[in-house]
Parts: C-alpha cells; sequence; structure tokens
C-alpha cells in the first residue's frame, strides 16, 4: 500500500513540475509579446519627447490593445506634427514680413528692457544688433521717444508723436506708442512702431512752396494790370502817347501771365500724365536745322547771330522729333534773351557711339557758380528783373529738364559770368 502512495505522490510531483515548467514558459512566452511591443513604443515616446516627429509606431503589434495604443500614439503624433509645422509656417511669415518691412517696430517689456526689435527700428534708432534683454535707457538715446514709452506705460493710451531724428541728417519720423495689455488689462510692455516720413514732408514743402511761388508770380502781372488800367480809366483824355505807353504795359504784362499760364499747364501735365512721346527714326541734323530757322523768326531773334555746327556725320536717333524741338526752342530762346545785342549763339550737333550731345553756345551775360545748381528749379531766376522784362516765367527750364528725361536723356550746363553758357542736351540713340 505504501508503494502505491509512493507512485501516487511521485506521479503527483511529477505532474506539479511539468505543470510549472509549462507555466514558466507560457508565461516567458506572453512576457515577451507584451515586453518588445512596450520597449519600442517606449522609446518611439522617448524620441517624441526629444523632438523628433517623424517617427511612428509599427502598427502589427501581436495583441489587440497595444495596437490600438500604436494607433492612437501615431495619429497624434501626426497632429502635433501637422501643428508644429503651420506655426513654424506662421512664424517664417512674420519674420519675413517683420525683417522686410520699413516700418521699424520695437518690442519693450514691463521691465523695460527690450525684447524684440526689427532691422527697421535698429536702423532708425541708431542701435546695434545685440541689444535685446537690454534696459531702454542703455540703447535707446532718445529722450523723447524714451519720455513717451514711460507716459504710454502709465495711461495705458497710446500716442503718436512726430520727431526729428538728427543721428540720421533730420530724418523725420512718425513715431506710434501703444501699451500691450493682457486679458486682466496689465501693462506688459510698449510696442514701437517707427515709420520714415520725411519724403512725405518734403513733398509737402515743395507743395506749400509751388501755391506760395504761383500766388506771388500771378499777383505781380495782375496788380500790373489793374494799376495801369485804373489810371486809364482816370484819366479820360489823356495824351495819347500816354494812352499808348499804358496799353502797352498792359498787353506786354498780360503776356506774361499768357505765358506763366501756359508754362504751369504744362508742367503740371508733364508731372501728371507724362509727356506723350512718340519714339520714331529721327534725322537729328534736320530737325536742329528747321529748330534753327524758326527760332531766327522770333521777334527780337535779329539782335543775336545765329550759327549752326553740323556733326561730321548724319546720326539717326529713336526719339521724339517734336520734344527735341520744344527743348531746343527753348534752350535758343534763352541764348538770345540773355546776350547782348551783337551777340553770337551756336547749335552744335555731336555723334557719338550710343548718344547725340546737342550744345546751345551763347556768349551771352552766363551764370553764376553758386546759381547753377538751381537753374532747373521751377521759378528760379538768377536775375528776377531782368528775366521779367524779357517775359521770362522761370518755368523754361524745369520744362526743359522734364522734356529731355522723358526722352531718357539728361540735360547739363556749363557757364562762365561775363562769358556766355553751354547747355548740353544727350541723348540716346536707342
Ligand atoms: P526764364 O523764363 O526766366 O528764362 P528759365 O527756366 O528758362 O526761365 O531760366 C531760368 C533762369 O536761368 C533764367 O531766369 C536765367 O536767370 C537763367 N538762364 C537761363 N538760360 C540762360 C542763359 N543762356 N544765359 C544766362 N542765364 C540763363
Amino acid at each position: 500500500l505504501t508503494a502505491m502512495y509512493q507512485r501516487i505522490l511521485m506521479l503527483m510531483l511529477f505532474a506539479l513540475l511539468v505543470s510549472a515548467v509549462l507555466a514558466v514558459l507560457l508565461s516567458l512566452l506572453m512576457a515577451k509579446r507584451f515586453s518588445e511591443p512596450l520597449h519600442e513604443i517606449t522609446t518611439v515616446v522617448q524620441d517624441m519627447a526629444g523632438g523628433n516627429l517623424k517617427r511612428r509606431i509599427s502598427p502589427n503589434q501581436g495583441i489587440d490593445e497595444l495596437r490600438l495604443l500604436a494607433g492612437a500614439y501615431n495619429d497624434m503624433a501626426e497632429n502635433i506634427e501637422q501643428g508644429v509645422s503651420d506655426l513654424n509656417e506662421v512664424k517664417n511669415r512674420l519674420e519675413a514680413v517683420l525683417n522686410n518691412t520699413v516700418n521699424g517696430i520695437l518690442m519693450v517689456d514691463a521691465e523695460g528692457k527690450i525684447s524684440y526689435a526689427n532691422p527697421a527700428a535698429l536702423v532708425l534708432l541708431g542701435m546695434q544688433a545685440d541689444i535685446i534683454g537690454h534696459n531702454k535707457t542703455e540703447v535707446i538715446k532718445n529722450y523723447a521717444i524714451l519720455e513717451t514709452i514711460d507716459q504710454v506705460k502709465s495711461e495705458l493710451k497710446p500716442v503718436r508723436n512726430e520727431l526729428m531724428l538728427h543721428h540720421l541728417g533730420g530724418k523725420t519720423v512718425e513715431i506710434n506708442i501703444v501699451p500691450i495689455l493682457n486679458a486682466a488689462r496689465t501693462n506688459q510692455g510698449v510696442l514701437v512702431v517707427l515709420n520714415d516720413i520725411s519724403e512725405l514732408k518734403k513733398l509737402e514743402q515743395v507743395r506749400k512752396d509751388f501755391v506760395a511761388n504761383v500766388s506771388h508770380e500771378l499777383k505781380t502781372p495782375v496788380a500790373a494790370i489793374s494799376g495801369f488800367a485804373e489810371t486809364l480809366l482816370d484819366e479820360e483824355g489823356e495824351n495819347p502817347a500816354t494812352v499808348m505807353e499804358f496799353s502797352r504795359i498792359i498787353y506786354d504784362e498780360a503776356q506774361r501771365l499768357t505765358s506763366l499760364i501756359n508754362g504751369l499747364l504744362e508742367l503740371s501735365r508733364l508731372e501728371a500724365e507724362k509727356a506723350e512721346v512718340n519714339i520714331l527714326s529721327v534725322d537729328i541734323d534736320k530737325v536742329l536745322r528747321s529748330t534753327l530757322m524758326l527760332a531766327q523768326r522770333q521777334p527780337n531773334s535779329q539782335k543775336v547771330t545765329l550759327e549752326y555746327i553740323p556733326a561730321a556725320s548724319q546720326p539717326v536717333i529713336a526719339s521724339d522729333a517734336d520734344l527735341i524741338v520744344q527743348v531746343i526752342s527753348n534752350l535758343l530762346d534763352n541764348a538770345i534773351k540773355y546776350s547782348p545785342s551783337g551777340g553770337t549763339a551756336q547749335l552744335q550737333l555731336e555723334d557719338y557711339e550710343k548718344m547725340v550731345r546737342i550744345n546751345v553756345i551763347d556768349t551771352g551775360i552766363g551764370i553764376p557758380a553758386q546759381e547753377l545748381p538751381r537753374i532747373f528749379e521751377r521759378f528760379y531766376r538768377v536775375d528776377k528783373a531782368r528775366s521779367r522784362k524779357t517775359g521770362g516765367s522761370g518755368l523754361g527750364l524745369a520744362i526743359v529738364k522734364h522734356l529731355v528725361e522723358q526722352l531718357g536723356g539728361q540735360v547739363t550746363v556749363e557757364s562762365k559770368l561775363g562769358e556766355g553758357s553751354v547747355f548740353s542736351v544727350i541723348l540716346p540713340k536707342a
């Protein structure tokens, strides 16, 4: 009996051993099925934490639950990657705008430290590139700006100012300073936007000067006309010689008014819409000869001898003959006006490889060197009294300059006081 018990015991022990071994094997197998995918998932998640958003978990995991987890993780990684790339794009676009805008943009934080400055702001405020984190009083050297920043910080209201920046040769800058507020309406610093408006200011000044000049120029002839007309009306039956003289003056002044108004209309037309340029083949020699003949027929031209000096060749250029006639007539007219009786004026053509040069040479009164840079300005006259006597409006050379530039050329002047002047028009051949 004991032997039978012993056998049963042995059998049971054996069965226990076998089942234990089986259990160990089974659990090893199960652990392997879990631990390998878990290991992969762990390394991928660690990678993502480190910033690599490209990695994904392979979707064929041994167990359903892990497969679901892998799918969810992959979707999440996809979304995050898309979100980050969208954000990057917005950031790059914003950076490109801020770096390339002509407006200076500067941010000062609540502690008064510079937190951002774009390149335009650095230039406008004359600052170095490494100013981020510095206190504003260290880097902004303009007292008015610093004061306005403090004002905006304390009043929490935007302020607009205009400033002269002397370190940039007197540029005028419009400066807008706005408070940056958070949801609780407490101050987070200020945003400074700088705008260079020098060009605008200059234009405004030119416009003001122009209106003042025009009014002044119109006033003189109108005053003369009404003055002399009044005298004529008052003194009925005056002697015919006086009546004749006064009428002459009135006529001359009216002529001057007409030429002034025509000049103004011409200039404003040129500035508004550009001259109508009709580019054709132009035999420049022929055009100059006929312009000279036209000038010779003008009243008052007899006192000056006009000569033509042709070029060795007969160049043909692509240009607008009508505009050239207008330019050269104007210059010849001046050469005659500003020469004493008995003088000579020459019209000269020079032919070069890519251009022609037309010189109008006179032996007249000349122009003082310091006046030369200004004579092409509207209304600029060296000797107002003399120009007025000859019916000048001071607009002729301004129109000449405009027309020559429309033709792609250049007009220059050389002159010696008391000896004469040379006006040169250079026109491209093509
Ligand atoms: P204006 O109608 O007064 O002649 P322009 O614009 O033609 O006006 O010329 C401007 C000024 O330039 C003239 O008033 C004159 O002082 C000077 N100027 C122009 N051409 C000559 C010249 N050939 N010789 C001397 N001065 C000249």
